[in-house]
């Protein structure tokens, strides 16, 4: 009875967690380190930090972003909804 009750207490606490796709979309279409067309160098990168979609138009641009995610931040946040 003990181990039911434990793994009732423990899809409790997987419900109450946040859903994963619940990160907020990525607004425009460029680049946020480039500000180049995505899709123009090939496929865009999607990645989520902190609940956020950002997108990349290429690889070395998430390296780019990664060294500095909050300066990043503060650009999108900038460019509005
Ligand atoms: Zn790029």
């Amino acid at each position: 009875m003990k181990i039911l009750t434990l793994l009732l207490m423990t899809l409790a606490a997987c419900n109450s967690a946040p859903k994963k796709n619940a990160a907020v979309p990525y607004t425009g279409d460029t680049c946020i380190v480039m500000d180049s067309k995505l899709g123009s160098m090939g496929d865009p990168i999607v990645k989520v930090y902190d609940g956020r979609e950002v997108k990349f138009c290429c690889e070395p641009c998430v390296e780019e972003f990664e060294a500095d995610p909050e300066f990043y931040f503060a650009e999108l946040d900038k460019r509005g909804k």
